[in-house]
């Protein structure tokens, strides 16, 4: 390869500091090091974690930084020791790291690593350096992924070497949007066939949670949004009931349990403000209903619940990535993918080219996307 080994001048989409545009600059990208990955990113989708990054909410976010979590691409090189990846495989990194190696990867329930960027820097690679430079500044990384740049640097445990008849401008979703949601209702909350679920927030995460369920069998999906237009696709990808909590004069977690009983047996927070994560505590059954909370709340929030809700018998649950283990899960959801068993091409409604970031995350800020899709 002509690069290995040598600086790459490329573009990226920069954000020099919290509330401030996206810039696209010309970039200097460093060869990986030891253990890390160059890749090529090909294609990269806009999801709301991103866009806590750009309002300035996203908790330790240090600027200037490249974000993007959801990217495609080819390895451009591989630094010393790397055996799982070779220049030229299709990849795709991801948010949750897997050393294999950690007391929590080493639990087969587990999908969180210790050597991870939630207990290390996430601005910086694991070694506190960036690969990153533009104009003499350093650039802090995100989530150790940076896929706004045309080429990153990732941890080799970070990134999934996938089928190479994959089309990385569609399966860039098993990255993080598709993954977590389909995994929130498939490994998180476990959804049984016949079973009654309501899902919070109708974006691109909230409607992979309504393609898991239906998938799981449930009999009945309400789909919970204050945006109307997301109505159509919910109910193409599985919804039976589309409610808007501002139709209604009492709280959407009564209108749920009147119109089922007790409450449904799985919920699902795909939003991320406070509210709707009490509103969809209380919307699952009071003794054996499942909460499942996806939403990225905004930084230094606070809850405030009646503890009722949890001591007769309600479980409440994170999910990060949808509980996947992401370096062996992704092969093989892009496998199901490659043989029609899951269609996630739906969530894709939006195709630009980088230089059009702004207009990305202008089209997601106003409702009129699900996924974006930016291209290099
Ligand atoms: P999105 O912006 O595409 O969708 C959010 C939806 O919520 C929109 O349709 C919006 O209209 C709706 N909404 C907003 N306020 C509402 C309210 N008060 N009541 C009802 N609906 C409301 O976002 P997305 O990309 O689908 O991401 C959703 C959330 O999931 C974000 O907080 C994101 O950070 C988070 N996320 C978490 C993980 C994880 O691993 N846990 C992974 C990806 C994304
Ligand atoms: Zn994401
Ligand atoms: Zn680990």
């Amino acid at each position: 390869m002509a690069t290995s080994g040598k600086v790459i001048r490329c573009r990226a989409a920069v954000i020099w500091a919290a509330g401030k545009p996206f810039s696209l600059e010309e970039v200097e990208v460093a060869p990986p090091k030891a253990g890390e990955v160059r890749i090529k990113i090909v294609a990269t989708g806009i999801c709301h974690t991103d866009y806590h990054v750009l309002k300035g909410t996203f908790p330790g976010a240090k600027f200037p930084v490249i974000p993007g979590h959801e990217g495609a691409g080819i390895v451009e090189s591989v630094g010393e020791g790397v055996t799982s990846m070779k220049p030229g495989d299709k990849v795709i990194p991801f948010a949750v790291p897997h050393c294999g190696e950690c007391s929590f990867c080493l639990n087969p329930e587990s999908n969180y690593c210790l050597r991870g960027h939630f207990t290390q820097s996430q601005n910086l690679l694991p070694d506190k350096t960036s690969r990153f430079t533009c104009k003499g500044k350093q650039i802090h990384h995100f989530f150790w992924t940076s896929t706004f740049a045309e080429y990153t640097v990732v941890p080799e445990y970070a990134v999934a070497k996938i089928d190479a008849a994959a089309p990385l401008d569609k399966v860039f979703l098993f990255g993080c949007g598709f993954s977590t949601g389909y995994g929130a209702a498939i490994n998180t909350a476990k959804v049984k066939p016949g079973s009654t679920c309501a899902v919070f927030g109708l974006g691109g995460v909230g409607l992979s949670v309504i393609i898991g369920c239906k998938a799981a069998g449930a009999s009945r999906i309400f789909a919970i949004d204050i945006n109307k237009d997301k109505f159509a696709k919910a109910k193409e990808l599985g919804a039976t009931e589309c409610i808007s909590p501002q139709d209604f004069n009492k709280p959407i977690q009564e209108v749920i349990t009147e119109m089922t009983g007790y409450g449904v047996d799985y919920s699902f927070e795909a939003i991320g403000l406070p509210d709707t994560m009490i509103a969809a505590l209380a919307s699952c059954n009071m003794n054996t209903g499942v909460c499942v909370m996806i939403g990225q709340p905004p930084a230094d929030s606070v809850l405030s619940l009646d503890p009722m809700l949890l001591l007769t018998g309600r479980t409440w649950k994170g999910t990060l990535l949808g509980g996947w283990r992401m370096k062996d899960s992704i092969p093989k959801l892009v496998s199901s993918y490659l043989e029609k068993k899951i269609n996630s091409d739906l969530l894709i409604t939006h195709t630009l080219p980088i230089a059009k970031v702004n207009e990305g995350f202008e089209l997601l800020r106003a409702g009129k996307s699900i996924r974006s899709v930016l291209l290099f």
